[in-house]
């Protein structure tokens, strides 16, 4: 493992820092309207993309820079501590146009790679349905063929972003008379053809990032597909490997701040840090935070060798999203009543950590929740028997339902 930047690796940080520092906006984003945010979001995604630093491993003809997977971790760390909008391109950049990239025709590519790197169009993904999440083959959104084109009826759920995306990758049935995973097709599709309905769904920080969609007989064109017929599963692989690798760790705040806001809350006669209870899940995080920083260290030295990860990136999710919530509940605690106030005026940390009680629990599911991400490192990585599929042999629509 290699802690340092090499030669050429400081070099390029030095550069990046100087950019964003002539060139980041400095605002305040918090209790601002996600319209609002998102304009300057798109604003600084234009600036990024005009100076190659919006997809800096992808070719310079695609709009990126020809640059290396460490350069963009280490672009990614400078530009995190600047504070700049982010979180609205990375599903489209970091899962739905790859797909694109790897499946669309020329004319396809050409059409929707350079809109979405500048930000002017932004993406979806439209996998996860009521009955289907980590079982995502045993969807049953279907399309039909119709001469031309293809028919699309069915509802997805959980569609982040899906309220303010142009364009989405749909994964659909198009064959129930053979097993699940073979009978599933690829499209993209436009969010504002008819028969497309997006209704959010209200969480309890009081947001919507994500979505049901509802499709009633939208028609899709041949050429808008992504891969053979019957061969989307193949393809969602590709969507899904990219998820993997964007999703990693949870953000949010860290060990380093519930260290200091216990420093600064005042319990008994001293601080909530004298508490010896509370001490000892403070050592035990400490360990953790330690953990997952040199597993990151591990995955950024392969990349700095030119290797690719391993499953680092499923073992950092599992114990950052679980780290994250159990924290920010003991966080609560510390606050005793104030850990009710969730206006970013009021409580420390612009209530970084009442946001994250809420939204760390979703983070166990995102991306794959803890226990599939155990079912693949007990696979994959520790060589352990797979789990037994008894519907792997099943024509889908011979599968027992309950209905
Ligand atoms: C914040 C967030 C954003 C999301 N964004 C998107 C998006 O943009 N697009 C999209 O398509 N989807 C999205 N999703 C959906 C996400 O992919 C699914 O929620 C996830 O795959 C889990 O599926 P599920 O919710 O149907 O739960 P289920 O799969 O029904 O799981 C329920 C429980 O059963 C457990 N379980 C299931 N199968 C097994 C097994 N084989 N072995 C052991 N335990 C098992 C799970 O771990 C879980 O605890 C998002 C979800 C979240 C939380």
């Amino acid at each position: 493992m290699d802690f340092n930047d090499t030669a050429e690796e400081a070099a390029f940080r030095a550069e990046a820092k100087a950019w964003l520092q002539a060139n980041a906006p400095k605002l305040n984003l918090s209790g601002l309207p996600e319209k609002e945010v998102l304009k300057h979001a798109k604003a600084w995604q234009a600036k990024k993309a005009e100076a190659r630093y919006a997809c800096i491993t992808w070719p310079e003809k695609l709009g990126g820079r020809g640059g290396t997977p460490i350069q963009q971790v280490i672009f990614g760390q400078e530009e995190a501590k600047v504070g700049a909008p982010r979180g609205f391109f990375d599903i489209g950049l970091g899962m739905c146009i790859p797909t694109v990239m790897a499946f669309a025709n020329d004319e396809t590519k050409g059409r929707f790679v350079g809109p979405a790197v500048r930000g002017d169009e932004i993406w979806c993904q439209l996998f996860s349905e009521p009955s289907a999440g980590s079982d995502v083959a045993g969807l049953r959104t279907k399309a039909v063929r119709d001469g031309d084109d293809w028919v699309i009826n069915g509802q997805k759920v959980w569609t982040s972003g899906a309220h303010y995306c142009d364009f989405g990758i749909v994964l659909v049935r198009t064959d129930p008379d053979v097993p699940k995973h073979k009978g599933l097709t690829m499209f993209w599709i436009d969010m504002k053809d008819p028969g497309v309905t997006v209704k959010p769904i209200h969480q309890m920080s009081g947001g919507s990032n994500f979505n049901e969609v509802y499709f009633e007989n939208v028609r899709v064109k041949d050429s808008q597909r992504l891969g053979p017929v019957g061969d989307g599963w193949k393809v969602a692989l590709v969507t899904l490997m990219n998820e993997r690798l964007a999703v990693g760790g949870a953000t949010g705040p860290n060990y380093p701040e519930l260290l200091s806001l216990a420093r600064s809350t005042p319990s008994g006669d001293g601080s909530a840090l004298e508490d010896q209870a509370f001490r000892e899940k403070l050592a035990d995080w400490y360990v953790q935070a330690e953990g997952l920083k040199l597993t990151r260290f591990r995955s950024i030295t392969a990349l700095s060798r030119g290797q690719t990860p391993g499953p680092e990136a499923s073992i950092g999710k599992i114990v950052s999203a679980n780290q994250l919530q159990a924290m920010s509940s003991e966080a609560m605690e510390v606050l005793d009543q104030y850990g009710i106030l969730s206006d970013p005026d009021l409580a420390p940390l612009e209530a970084g950590f009442q946001q994250s009680v809420m939204w760390s629990a979703g983070l166990r599911i995102a991306g794959g929740t803890d226990e599939i991400l155990k079912n693949i490192i007990a696979e994959r990585v520790l060589g352990l028997p797979g789990e037994i599929r008894v519907d792997k042999d099943v024509a889908f629509k011979d599968m027992p339902t309950g209905l």
